[in-house]
Formats: C-alpha cells, structure tokens, sequence
C-alpha cells in the first residue's frame, strides 16, 4: 500500500513507520507544526526520515510539514502554561490535550495522500492514550476513516490503537527503530525532563523491555 505517516518525531509514530517499510508499505511522512513547546520534535522526524533512507528502507520519503499554529486550550501549546508532571494516564493530563489538534493533523495527512496519489494515512495512536485522548479512541478514528474515504478516497487506520506502551518499545526494539533519535518529552527543553506524562510512559516502557 501507499500510505502516508503521521510522524510526530515520538517513539509510537516512529516505530509505526519503521513497521510499514518492513511491511513493504510506500511511504511518506507528513508533520504538523501546531505551535507545541517540545518543536524539536519536527527535527526528530526528519532525522528519523533520513535514517530510514540511509537504512535503505526507501530510496525517498516524500516529507511534508504543515503548520497549523493558532490553536488554544492546551499546556503543550508553547503559550499554554505548565506541563502537569504525573503518570501519562493520570486525570491531570486533561490539560495536555490539544482541542482540534488531531482531527486537523488527520485531514492533511488525508489530503496529503489524495494529492500524491497514496491510499491510506496510519496514525500512531495507541491504547494508552484513550484514558486522557478521546481523538485517539477507536471509535473516533473509525469516525474519521469514513469521513476521510467519502471525501478524500483516503483511508485511516490506527495499527496501534490495540497495543499498549511497553509492546510498542518491544516491536521498536526488534525492527531496529533509532530510539535514541526519537523525542516524547512534552517540555521544549534541550533533555527530556524525565518527569512528564510522556516522559514516565516512555521510560517505563523502555524499562520493561530492557528489563
Ligand atoms: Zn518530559
């Protein structure tokens, strides 16, 4: 298939790609600029683009980066306040959600697919996040998978959505995934603060791989 990536510079989106290369998937890569503190994880992604390539899973990945600064209501916004430090699943990471955000880096995914010719966008959401993320529940990608074939002739599928953290960091540790390359720290610092939703989910996923 030919499917578009929506690669976010993370742990989750990047195992995803590396997942759709080994299964033979043409890919491209879209990101999304939407004003988040952690920016640096526009330059995760096209790092991982250029490892992929010098993997040689691909002799080119199409990169496209839209920018949708302008959305309001969330702590990662980079005028959004501070970041809650607690457990990723905790009710305290409400403030973490970016209202809009998903459903708008979905519909570009999408028309970035129609524009190129490419069938289907893959998004990494996984099953820890529909605690806190209700744009990452089945039920609303099922919702958007429709709206997206109607009128883009795109499909949306989520291959993660069943899989929790720690079997993510498994699969990106088997395919080979540069995980050091990847960032998930929602603070926009030059280190990951450690203590962050994000943070303590990845970490402990790791942990229980390499333990
Ligand atoms: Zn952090």
């Amino acid at each position: 298939m030919k499917t578009v990536v929506l690669l976010s510079g993370g742990l989750d989106s990047a195992t995803l790609l590396w997942q759709l290369l080994d299964e033979g998937d043409e890919v491209a890569c879209l990101s999304v600029d939407y004003g988040q503190r952690h920016v640096r994880e526009l330059n995760s992604s096209r790092d991982l683009i250029d490892e992929a390539i010098g993997q040689g899973k691909q002799k080119y990945i199409a990169h496209k980066v839209v920018s949708v600064r302008g959305l309001g209501g969330s702590v990662l916004l980079a005028d959004g306040g501070k970041i809650p430090h607690a457990h990723y699943e905790d009710p305290s990471q409400q403030v973490t959600v970016v209202p809009g955000r998903n459903l708008i880096m979905l519909a570009a995914a999408a028309g970035f697919a129609q524009s190129i010719g490419f069938d289907r966008v893959a998004f990494a959401a996984h099953a820890g996040d529909h605690a806190i993320y209700k744009d990452c529940r089945i039920d609303f990608i099922a919702a958007v998978d429709i709206a997206c074939r109607l009128g883009y002739g795109v499909s949306v599928v989520a291959p993660f959505s069943r899989v929790i953290k720690s079997d993510i960091a498994r699969r990106a540790v088997l395919l080979n995934v540069p995980i050091d390359m990847t960032w998930t720290c929602y603070e926009g610092r030059s280190e990951s603060c450690g203590k962050c939703g994000a943070c303590i989910e990845r970490d402990e996923a790791l942990a229980s791989v390499s333990g």
